[in-house]
């Protein structure tokens, strides 16, 4: 009598509860859940008349429109797996994904079609295209009837769903960036899908009544949590093609938006906006950041804009947000600095549902709960992902002990709680010592005309690396001068963790907003 979890359900039953509720708003578009269910039908069936078979991977270049939100549901109703491919990667890469995936048919954003020709090209046996026009493209102007439109209209919306026959079948697939090799194809199970949803909706008080803004890509594994759970409660999504301040308070008070994730680089764009585009919003919003280290500084001025930020930590191996800084009796009484300062820390405090801790790689023990002795954040669960596709190597790496190596370094506290201190890849050792740098980044965004910051190692004859700090000014103070960041951070850290250099300047961002530390480190080498 075993029934297997799989997101899918979560869709069918929004369309059974609340048929009329807009599922999804772009621009001027509106979808009920009605209208979002036979739509995702329709593409199932078409899918499978398209030669599509259980199992095969059908690819999506696109960014945040309805079309994307229903491909998370028709595509895995085809017995398919989906592969969401960042639509900021060139020919090359996309070419790449295509190969290694064996991906069996392309649906491609119109604005993204020439890329995608151009990556086609070069394969051996390239999957046919469909062009999903979207009416609300970048110049806004109705297309008329599109390749896509003419495709769904061909699927027959009251064929049989395929289910999944066994929940750890693949439901999703997603590439890491690969700054560090190949990129690796992360596979995503149905089980997974459906217990992250859950976690993440009772952990950030999704309800029917949630209205939850697409600040992050879907194609990031933001999509692998929010398009499921915010479906799963029949809230409401809100798509916006560009991810710009005015355009995101716009769109807060305009739709009364109640829930949105922001890499912590957005919500230092959006206290930094112009005073005029800024709002205060009678309603409460909820934002929860992650993907990278949240400084308690941004934490606390969001609040004190009116936000209620909630910090998380969470990687694409494992369907993205894992852990969440949870709610604790005494919390709201404490001073603002106090409490945003606990919240940074704490993001790793409550695994969602897999089990969180940080061991020893060589030994699998657990590290001291010391607060001092590095170790590696590692997870286990029902929420990990699969695998790496076709990678035996990276698997066996990923997984060896019986844990996810998540490549995080943290520690464990005496009163229990996780801190990630930084990523392996990043932590700069000087003369022996480990600096964690998202401690001296948090120390540098406490500084008033400072609006971001990101420090990486610099190779050092002397210590081997020292700390090298890249900031960029707040754009409504005068910027301070490099002796005046340095002395800043001596006055606040240990003489060896302070900055040796400061270069002013834009950092370098990722799709979904991270600052890009490796290319950092290579201006530094090239210098
Ligand atoms: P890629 O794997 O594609 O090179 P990536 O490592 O940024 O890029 P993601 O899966 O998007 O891939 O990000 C996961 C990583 O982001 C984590 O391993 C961790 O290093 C970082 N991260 C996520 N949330 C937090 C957080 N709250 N605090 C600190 N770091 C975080």
């Amino acid at each position: 009598n075993h029934v297997p979890l799989t997101p899918i359900s979560f869709l069918q039953r929004a369309a059974r509860i609340y048929p009329d509720r807009t599922a999804v708003i772009h621009g001027a578009r509106r979808l009920t859940y009605a209208e979002m269910a036979d739509r995702s039908r329709r593409l199932a069936a078409a899918l499978h008349g398209a030669g599509v078979a259980p199992g095969d991977v059908v690819a999506i270049l696109a960014p945040n429109t309805p079309e994307m939100l229903e491909a998370h549901y028709g595509v895995p109703m085809a017995g398919a797996v989906l592969l969401t491919i960042n639509i900021r990667l060139d020919a090359a890469a996309i070419g790449f994904i295509l190969r290694h995936s064996g991906a069996k048919l392309f649906l491609v954003d119109r604005e993204f079609v020439g890329v995608a020709r151009v990556a086609l090209a070069g394969l051996e046996a390239p999957p046919p295209v469909i062009d999903i026009a979207d009416p609300e493209g970048p110049d806004g102007a109705p297309l008329g009837p599109t390749e896509y439109e003419a495709f769904l209209a061909g699927g027959d919306p009251d064929a049989p769903i395929r289910m999944p026959a066994d929940e750890w079948e693949a439901i999703a697939l997603s590439y890491t960036s690969g700054t560090t090799g190949d990129p690796k194809g992360v596979v995503a199970h149905h089980r997974g899908a459906y217990l992250n949803a859950c976690g993440n909706a009772l952990a950030f008080g999704l309800s029917p009544r949630s209205v939850y803004l697409w600040a992050l890509p879907m194609f990031h594994c933001n999509g692998w949590t929010y398009t499921w759970a915010v479906t799963l409660q029949g809230g409401t999504h809100v798509c916006l093609r560009a991810v710009r301040p005015d355009a995101i308070f716009a769109a807060i008070a305009e739709h009364r938006v109640t829930h949105m994730c922001a890499a912590p680089v957005v919500l230092t764009m959006l206290i930094h906006a112009p005073e005029e585009q800024k709002r205060r919003f009678a309603h409460e919003v909820a934002i929860a950041t992650g993907g990278a280290a949240p400084p308690s500084p941004v934490i606390a001025r969001m609040e004190e804009m009116g936000f209620a930020v909630t910090h998380l930590y969470g990687l694409t191996e494992c369907y993205g947000p894992a852990t969440i800084c949870l709610w604790q009796p005494g919390l709201e009484d404490m001073p603002l600095p106090e409490k945003a300062a606990f919240m940074a820390r704490q993001g790793v405090n409550h695994p969602m549902l897999e089990e969180a801790t940080v061991l020893d790689p060589d030994t699998m023990a657990p590290v001291p709960a010391d607060g001092r002795t590095l170790g590696e954040v590692m997870l286990r669960g029902n929420t990990v992902m699969k695998g790496y596709l076709h990678n035996p190597r990276a698997n066996e790496a990923a997984f060896a002990g019986g844990w996810f190596h998540t490549g995080d370094l943290g520690v464990r506290h005496p009163d229990g709680y996780i801190e990630v201190k930084d990523r392996a890849k990043d932590i700069v050792i000087s003369g022996g010592e480990n600096i964690s740098t998202l401690e001296v980044e948090e120390v540098l965004y406490a500084h008033p005309s400072i609006m971001e910051a990101a420090v990486v190692a610099q190779p050092d004859e002397k210590w081997g690396e020292v700390p090298h700090a890249f900031v960029t000014p707040a754009p409504d103070k005068a910027p301070p001068t490099e002796a005046e960041v340095i002395a800043w951070c001596r006055g606040r850290l240990a003489h060896f963790k302070c900055p040796k250099r400061v270069t002013f300047g834009p950092l370098p961002k990722t799709s979904t907003g991270k600052i890009q530390k490796f290319e950092l480190r290579q201006r530094l080498r090239s210098v």
